[in-house]
């Protein structure tokens, strides 16, 4: 097919037109067309009625060389998104074997058990390309061809309607095959950010990431911390990974710079465990409120054997002073909570362990347990290694909840590790 330059996007479900949920799928989507330098000409939302589908649909083809749809690839007899788009284009359905094994694999995987609806998911129109859903359940796909009555061929190009599968499948794998279709590679890189908020990092970048067509710049943020997602495109791959390279190059150089931890790094612990591997070094974490959180994050990283020892978890004042040595003394003059006791169970660990570097935190993570002084939210994190100790006071939003309070001190306290010369 020629290349595309606009595209209309017909969003299905009722909860959309009741005003239940807002459309965000649609926002979503034209943004990442705009990218790729196909504008949407219009927007149409329908129910989930057969009827209303069908002639939303003709009517989006007669006009658009390319539909993008929303929703309704579920399990349930009202999911009618790929038997309408199969009869406009002439096709059968199929039973897809491969994506029926992905998706008993996905409802193993959790234990839980496939009803025999499931199996709709897995039916295809002939001929469909299909894009995996490592997101869910329901593969994300395209028809291309010709429909009675309209001249020049059609692709339609179906999605699965919640955002958290939608947008990760459209970014990984429709606009690879869309901007295949516009002649051009694309190539894209994440920026890792830490200790920056996402609405810092934008304010810094707005005007970059408004002026920038190719590449393009996204953020996205998730458990306390920022990814910023450099697309670009070009003829081949080389000249789009240098475009990438480029913007990250520039992107380096302003204020968010020293908040970069890592490029493409699928995790904090994943950098920190890299980190160590490539100065030979070990490690071990004393942790009180963050109550093993820093070391099953470590050993979620395969093969971390060779840098993680081991952790203790001290909740208790006995416990540090009996597992990690901590001064009782300290204990009682500054609380559990403080500066020299976070230090001293860095140490603690580091030495009864024997390994190079020692992490601790100790905090208040809520709900209870604040006072004026120590709030909520109040987390000393320390590391020890042979050239003695280093902490940081936290001060977290006490209006968090304590789980998210516990991931951004565990965020924190493994990046400790980043700064080990
Ligand atoms: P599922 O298999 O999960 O049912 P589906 O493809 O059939 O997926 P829908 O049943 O239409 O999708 O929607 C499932 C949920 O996804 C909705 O309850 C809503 O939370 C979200 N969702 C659907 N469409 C949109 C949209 N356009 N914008 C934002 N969220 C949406």
């Amino acid at each position: 097919m020629d290349n595309i330059k606009t595209a209309e996007i017909l969003s299905v479900g009722y909860e959309l037109l009741l005003g239940d949920i807002v459309n965000t799928d649609a926002a979503f989507l034209c943004r990442r067309l705009a990218s790729l330098g196909i504008s949407v000409s219009r927007q149409h939302t329908v129910g989930d009625d057969s009827a209303d589908l069908v002639d939303a649909l003709h009517s989006a083809l007669r006009r658009a060389p390319l539909v993008i749809m929303s929703g309704g690839l579920g399990p349930t007899f009202d999911d009618l998104t790929k038997e309408t788009v199969a009869a406009a284009f002439c096709r059968k359905m199929y039973l897809d074997e491969p994506s029926l094994e992905k998706i008993t694999r996905y409802f193993a995987a959790r234990g839980t058990e496939m009803t025999q609806n499931n199996v709709k998911q897995a039916m295809m129109p002939e001929g469909a390309v299909i894009f995996e859903n490592d997101y869910g359940t329901a593969p994300a796909l395209a028809i291309e061809g010709n429909i009675d009555g309209v001249e020049g061929e059609r692709i339609v190009i179906m999605l699965p309607g919640p955002p958290r599968e939608l947008e990760p499948i459209f970014n990984e794998r429709v606009m690879p095959y869309l901007a295949a279709k516009t002649g051009e590679i694309m190539v894209s890189s994440n920026i890792n950010i830490l200790g920056m908020g996402e609405s810092a990092v934008e304010e810094i970048l707005r005007e970059l990431m408004q002026s920038s067509k190719n590449p393009t710049i996204a953020p996205y943020c998730g458990h306390g911390e920022v990814r910023l997602r450099v697309t670009a495109r070009a003829e081949n791959e080389s000249k789009a990974r240098g475009l990438c390279d480029e913007m990250i190059a520039k992107i380096k150089q302003t204020a968010v710079a020293p908040y970069i931890y890592d490029i493409d790094s699928p995790s904090i612990e994943d950098t920190a465990v890299r980190r160590l591997r490539e100065r030979g070094m070990t490690v071990g974490c004393a942790e009180s409120c963050t109550g093993g959180l820093v070391a099953k994050r470590l050993t979620d990283i395969a093969g971390c054997s060779d840098v993680f020892m081991g952790g203790c978890v001290t909740y208790s004042n006995e416990s540090k002073i009996k597992l990690l040595g901590v001064d009782p003394d300290t204990l009682a003059k500054y609380g559990a909570v403080s500066e020299p006791v976070a230090a001293q169970m860095a140490r603690g660990v580091r030495e009864r362990l024997g390994t190079d570097v020692g992490i601790s935190t100790t905090g208040i993570a809520g709900p209870g347990g604040g006072t004026p002084e120590k709030p909520v939210g109040t987390v000393w994190i320390a590391i020890s290694t042979t050239e003695g100790e280093k902490t940081r006071l936290l001060r977290l939003s006490s209006m968090r909840e304590r789980s998210y309070l516990r991931t951004l001190a565990a965020n924190e306290a493994i990046a400790q590790i980043f700064n080990i010369k």
